[in-house]
């Protein structure tokens, strides 16, 4: 066995051929050749000091947006679900990578902080929250984002600020092969009750709208400029279509749900459906919010 991967059984949690289908909310995908859960912050460092460079790398949180291949992905997964550590002091938060959202959202309530509502609906961790610039109901990451810490490739830790991120709608540029430790927020004071109102209406709205009922990974789709994804997929009459295991949900069209038994190459070929037939019927091209992880996408 490759001396590397004796050194991370010292630091963390390790399996091999660890079905991805598990660590997914869509339920899907092959198996990940190395999957390793750090301990610890300062595990997490050595290990990617130790991780040969030409081992391709995948940092996963709640794999709330991911779709890996049924072939697999071909390197180490490395979960940072044990570092979930948050800090609040006066109006700054701050969480380390493996922190639910959700968790998140429930410190923000309790400390009057406002800004990170939506946070309370999306499924992910902050270290995806990051990557992703996730957001909902007009309000996303960035817009009280102040920095992160993260470690390079080489195992370097580095504080950038959020300026430097370019982040933008779901996307926010980080170094190649970097991993996001931790995300500090500058947030506003506000009533407790009220921001728990507010949260409580987002979450009621999600329930009605979308097919939470069955495993999903959120929008498909990215919003088109000045239109809606699902609005699109259901005007080109694709509301409920399945290819294998998987459906374009009745409920909402930019969400694709696992019936059971769906192959990643299923969801991929609706991908693929939804997308030609949009773009044949209105001309717009639609991009996948959803990261692809050795697929064709
Ligand atoms: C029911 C449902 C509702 C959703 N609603 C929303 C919504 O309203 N708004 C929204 O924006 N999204 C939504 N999503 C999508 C998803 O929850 C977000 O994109 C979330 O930010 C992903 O977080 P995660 O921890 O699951 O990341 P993952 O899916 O595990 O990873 C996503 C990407 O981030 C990278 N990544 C993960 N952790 C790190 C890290 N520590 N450092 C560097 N890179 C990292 C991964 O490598 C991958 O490229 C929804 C998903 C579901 C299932």
């Amino acid at each position: 066995m490759a001396d590397w991967w004796n050194k991370l059984q010292k630091l963390g949690e390790c399996s091999q051929n660890e079905p991805m289908s598990r660590h997914t909310t869509l339920g899907v995908g092959g198996e990940a050749r190395w999957f390793f859960r750090p301990a610890s912050r300062a595990a997490i460092v050595s290990a990617m000091q130790c991780i040969p460079a030409d081992v391709p790398l995948l940092p996963l949180g709640r794999g709330s947006n991911l779709l890996i291949s049924d072939d697999g992905f071909t390197g180490v997964v490395l979960d940072v679900g044990k570092l979930n550590a948050v800090s609040v002091k006066e109006q700054i938060l701050t969480a380390e990578c493996g922190v639910r959202m959700s968790k998140v959202a429930r410190q923000c309530a309790e400390n009057g902080l406002s800004g990170l509502e939506f946070m309370a609906t999306v499924p992910g961790d902050i270290g995806g929250g990051v990557a992703m610039n996730a957001g909902a109901f007009e309000q996303q990451v960035s817009d009280s984002l102040t920095g992160i810490e993260l470690v390079s490739r080489e195992g370097e830790v580095k504080t950038l600020s959020a300026g430097t991120l370019q982040m933008g709608y779901r996307h926010t540029r980080l170094p190649a092969g970097s991993l996001v430790l931790s995300a500090t927020f500058s947030l506003q004071a506000d009533d407790a009750d009220a921001i728990r109102e507010t949260m409580r209406q987002m979450r009621a709205k999600r329930g009605g709208s979308q097919p939470l009922e069955l495993p999903n990974c959120g929008s498909v789709f990215k919003n088109p400029q000045g239109d809606h994804a699902a609005r699109l997929i259901e005007a080109a009459g694709l509301k409920g279509l399945r290819i294998g295991g998987a459906r374009i949900s009745e409920k909402h069209a930019n969400f694709i749900v696992n019936e059971g038994d769906a192959k990643s190459s299923d969801v991929l070929a609706l991908i693929e459906h939804a997308k030609t037939v949009v773009e044949q019927r209105f001309g717009v091209c639609l991009e996948p919010e959803v990261r692809a992880i050795g697929g064709a996408l």
